[in-house]
């Protein structure tokens, strides 16, 4: 049994929930050796940047699950890549170093507030366990007064019933009674005497071999009164050979086995209830302790939000891309460029698109100084949801070379997405990679280049967490 109005998790013991969390964390990180250890730590400055946008908007839970993230990426996942150790990268690592220790610091802050919050729901858990148990204690006491109550008066009935039966009987018993005295006394009218017991002495041997008389037919059928009348031939038969005893009227009259008469003394007026064949009442669980929860239930609302992050982008946003594209296109070159985003509330919504110094050609397209665009994106705090690129003459897809990059941004943030610009189509696609079976079959994909890829089941899907929003402009911010 549990309280139906309070999530499951505040059963649960305050520091067993932390620990839920950042295990939580921890096993939501893994790298791929073949991403370039730079991305990563480009995506060490976003979570960053992400988990304090939660911190800021108290989601606590967000904010100490993406630190724990941070922490659980850059002390034990990262150390593993190849490219650790080079010489290219140890900028990286040394401004890393110097941020772990803030990242600790406001992990620990968050995980105390945590635990005093968690505490506190904790206890008015236990405070609800209790008065749910009392009344569960109370309905059961209730339900048992009343199966009590039923049961004396079932008795009841039946003491009433049986009287009823009883009286009826004795009536019967009276009757036959009343007939087998009227018998006995006709029969005593007759000038047949009784010998005295001097008189029934065997004295008489010689009379042993008459015919005993046979008593006249009677129409009363009564055993009892068959039986009386034997007892009396034989007593006034010369035949008995034993002396006769004759046992009192009333003694020949067996009452029935069923119906003791004491019954009703004995019975007293009314009984007090057996308690050992009360109905079994249900027994309540008086243990306070739940039972477990896995981290996945315990947090299964804040996952599941996540996991439905909406990325908003500006309705306009494509034509706005296209027209400062509109030379490559024409050129027939691919133009690319970075979706930014803002996140707000649990969702993303693209503000910009920048387009970073780039190489482009008919069919792909190239990113150069990505220093340059970070470096615009950190000044107002913007996270990388995805890409955009045109397909100058061919139509919207994701070519194989698409999917191993867009496979890079959707493992770096799971709601990235691709935008690709077909304008010779008139058409557009928003696209990201199925999840599980895209994201496996690409980034185990060792190719470089356009390859062919199996195409069933599909790698790329139509988004479903987009949503097109015709109230909001983005602006394109060209680094070229
Ligand atoms: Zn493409
Ligand atoms: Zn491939």
């Amino acid at each position: 049994m549990e309280n139906s109005d309070l999530p499951k998790a505040w059963s649960i013991d305050p520091r067993e929930r932390i620990k839920a969390l950042s295990e939580l964390a921890s096993g939501s990180v893994s790298i791929n050796h073949g991403i370039p250890i730079k991305r990563y730590y480009r995506s060490g400055v976003e979570l960053e940047r992400m988990a304090k946008v939660y911190e800021d908007e108290k989601n606590l839970e967000k904010g100490f699950f993406l630190y724990m993230k941070y922490t659980t990426l850059f002390v034990e996942c990262l150390p593993k890549h190849p490219e650790y150790k080079s010489p290219q990268t140890s900028n990286e690592r040394k401004i890393v170093r110097g941020k772990l220790k803030t990242i600790f610091d406001r992990a620990e802050i968050i995980k105390n507030n945590l635990t005093i919050i968690y505490a506190g729901q904790h206890k008015k858990w236990i405070v609800e366990e209790q008065i749910r148990q009392a009344e569960a204690e109370q309905k059961r006491l209730q339900k048992e007064a009343q199966l009590e109550k039923e049961a004396v008066a079932a008795k009841r009935a039946e003491m009433v019933r049986r009287e009823t039966e009883l009286a009826l009987e004795l009536e019967q018993i009276e009757k036959q009674l009343e007939e087998t005295r009227t018998i006995a006394v006709k029969a005593s009218e007759k000038p047949i005497v009784i010998p005295p017991p001097m008189q029934r002495q065997p004295t008489y041997p010689s009379l042993q071999t008459a015919e005993p008389s046979r008593p006249a037919p009677s129409n009363n059928n009564s055993a009892s009164i068959i039986s009386f009348n034997e007892a009396y031939n034989n007593a006034i038969s010369p035949a008995a050979s034993a002396p006769l005893i004759l046992p009192p009227l009333e003694l020949q009259h067996t009452l029935p086995p069923s119906a003791p008469i004491q019954i009703i003394s004995d019975t007293g007026p009314f009984p007090s209830v057996d308690r050992s064949t009360k109905p079994a009442v249900p027994q309540i669980d008086r243990s306070t302790k739940p039972a477990a929860l896995a981290a996945s239930d315990m947090f299964a609302d804040m996952m599941k939000e996540d996991s439905q992050r909406e990325v908003i982008v500006p309705t306009s946003l494509p034509d706005k891309f296209l027209s400062v594209c509109l030379d490559n296109t024409q050129k027939n070159i691919e133009t690319c460029g970075i979706l930014a985003a803002k996140l707000t509330a649990n969702n993303f919504t693209i503000t910009h698109v920048i387009l970073p110094k780039q190489h482009g050609t008919p069919d792909s397209c190239q990113t150069l100084a990505e220093e340059e665009l970070f470096e615009y994106q950190d000044k107002l705090d913007l996270i990388t949801v995805g890409w955009i690129h045109t397909h100058p003459t061919q139509s919207a897809f994701l070519s194989s070379v698409d999917l191993h990059t867009h496979c890079s941004y959707q493992l770096m943030l799971k709601e990235a997405i691709a935008i690709v610009c077909a304008p010779k189509h008139n058409s557009t696609g928003i696209f990201s990679l199925t999840d599980p079976h895209g994201m496996e079959s690409v980034s185990r994909c060792t190719k470089s280049g356009f390859h062919p890829h199996p195409t069933i089941p599909a790698l790329f899907e139509d988004c479903k967490h987009v949503r097109m929003d015709n109230s909001l402009t983005a602006q394109v911010i060209d680094l070229r």
